[in-house]
């Protein structure tokens, strides 16, 4: 049969092909994740195998279920870290769950694109209802809630914790130049320990030529707990200001990558007060929250002071797909003042005219984002809520924060290893004590071993940073139990790992 015969009408298939290829499909992601657990957690592909092995051309005739299953299996797979594995503790998690998925089919299936509400309303109002619903369940205040705030606040899903970085800073460069900033006076803050994506949104919003241009890019010392210091932050404002720069962007990180350290929001709102009275008198300048993994947690009643002070910012995002069960890419962005957004991103061609948007009774995505497209991403966090409900949202991060504290306690016991920053939530961050390896270098280089040893079993994986322990900065393990599946054996047969190439690592790193 011919893809476009007439009775192929289900996207180029009959509708019974669709069912039984798409069951055969489900069936092999369902088998995928009740045994990914067995799985070697880190793939061992050389670089250029998985590209090697794939044909120089496309087919020129319709291929085979059959071979690309085969294909899935032979070449792809061998090619895959295995993210939603349990033993899977590096970087923060990607978490997915079935509700997700099954929202990520009936996204594609519907096949809407959302730029604007006339393209799809449901597309825009479930996304508004459900970024309210969010709002409320991590306690925002009324302010980011659609109807709460008369319609100046309210949520939009980005793509990721970057994009929503980047399109606060674009908003906080338009309102600062609107108050008569010049554009190239405008200042940007954020911590020593803030992600990497502040500055490349400073660098994208053309505020920094690279990485290490800190013309207009202030990056704030932190104290010994890695928070951002809210004195150093107005002393940095007060000589921007004397030098006839505008302070116009700060980012507060609640929950930074390598600690999980959270900046006072507050005490950093109240530093800005008093440095620079027009940041928020004027309104010019944009305080923006980065929760990006943390911020789930605030589902918990018990862990929503982290936010403390998030009433003084002009906007906030967390990841859903880090930490609350929804397949990535699924990051609630808040803003206060939607109309500080929308002027800095709203361009209208003739071919997006139409009357619901002249006439303004409807939010057009597209103008809170960076590209025009996008999906119907509502659909699997509304299906995540639904299915867990908050109550087994929090259940789930209760669990986790357990699991943080078991492993925590087993580093604790063994006096080879130290804490190197202290836990937040989930997040374990540890090393070879010096006395154990003999100095703070080989220490740094044994842990640096151990964690390749581990790696390489393929029975857990972890991730590294660095991080000032002790006057000096460190190697450090940091060890993140989020994955949707993960169970205290897990926990308890990793460190059991840790423990049994301990050794050897210290042999190594003093060799
Ligand atoms: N902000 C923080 C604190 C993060 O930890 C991360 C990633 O781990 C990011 C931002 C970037 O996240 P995304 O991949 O969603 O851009």
């Amino acid at each position: 049969m011919h893809p476009f015969d007439d009775d192929a009408t289900v996207g180029g298939m009959t509708p019974e092909q669709f069912r039984a290829l798409g069951h055969r499909a489900v069936d092999w992601i369902a088998d995928y994740l009740a045994g990914v657990e067995s799985r070697g957690v880190l793939s061992e592909s050389k670089p250029g195998e998985v590209y090697d092995a794939l044909p120089e051309s496309p087919p020129e005739t319709p291929d085979d279920w059959d071979a690309a299953f085969a294909d899935l299996d032979r070449v792809v797979m061998p090619g895959v870290t295995h993210w939603q594995s349990p033993s899977f503790f590096g970087y923060f998690p990607c978490n997915g769950s079935a509700p997700a998925i099954i929202g990520e089919l009936l996204s594609a299936g519907l096949g809407v694109q959302g730029m604007l509400w006339q393209t799809s309303p449901a597309c825009t109002e479930l996304e508004m209802r459900v970024l309210d619903w969010m709002a409320e369940l991590i306690g925002l205040p009324d302010a980011f809630r659609f109807d709460r705030s008369d319609r100046k606040g309210g949520g939009v899903i980005q793509g990721t914790a970057s994009e929503a970085a980047l399109i606060a800073l674009v908003a906080a460069r338009r309102r600062s130049i609107d108050a008569g900033a010049d554009p190239a006076s405008l200042c940007v803050y954020t911590s020593t320990q803030a992600h990497s994506s502040i500055v490349k949104a400073a660098m994208i919003a053309g505020l920094a030529r690279d990485a290490d241009d800190r013309a207009r890019v202030r990056l704030i010392e932190t104290d010994d707990e890695h928070r951002m210091r809210a004195d150093a932050l107005a002393s940095a404002v007060r000589s921007d200001l004397d030098a006839g720069r505008t302070p116009c962007f700060v980012s507060a990180t609640a929950g930074t990558t390598s600690s999980c350290a959270f900046d006072p929001i507050g005490d950093l709102a109240r530093a800005i007060d008093d440095a620079d009275p027009a940041f928020f008198g004027g309104p010019r300048g944009w305080l923006h929250v980065d929760a990006a993994y943390a911020g789930a947690a605030c589902v918990c009643p018990e862990f929503r002071w982290m936010l403390d002070g998030v009433e003084r910012a002009d906007s906030v995002c967390f990841n859903p797909h880090k930490w609350l069960l929804t397949s990535f890419d699924c990051d609630c962005f808040w803003v206060r003042d939607a109309d500080a957004l929308t002027r800095a991103t709203s361009v209208t061609p003739e071919y997006l005219r139409n009357q619901a948007s002249d006439a303004g009774a409807v939010v057009d995505y597209r103008d809170w984002q960076a590209p025009l497209g996008r999906r119907f991403r509502a659909l699997k966090l509304w299906l995540v809520l639904r299915h867990f409900g908050a109550e087994g949202l929090r259940a789930y991060i209760r669990e986790h924060v357990r699991l943080g504290e078991v492993f925590e306690s087993m580093v604790g016991a063994d006096d080879r290893f130290e804490l190197a920053a202290t836990r937040h939530l989930n997040l374990v961050c540890f090393r070879f004590r010096d006395d154990a390896a003999g100095s703070s270098e080989r220490a740094d280089a044994a842990t640096a071993e151990l964690m390749r040893r581990v790696n390489a079993t393929g029975r857990a994986l972890c991730t590294h940073t660095r991080l000032a322990v002790a006057g000096g900065e460190r190697y450090v393990i940091r060890f993140c139990p989020g994955a949707t599946g993960v169970r205290e054996r897990h926990v308890r047969d990793a460190w059991a790992l840790f423990q049994e190439h301990a050794g050897a690592a210290i042999a190594a790193g003093s060799a």
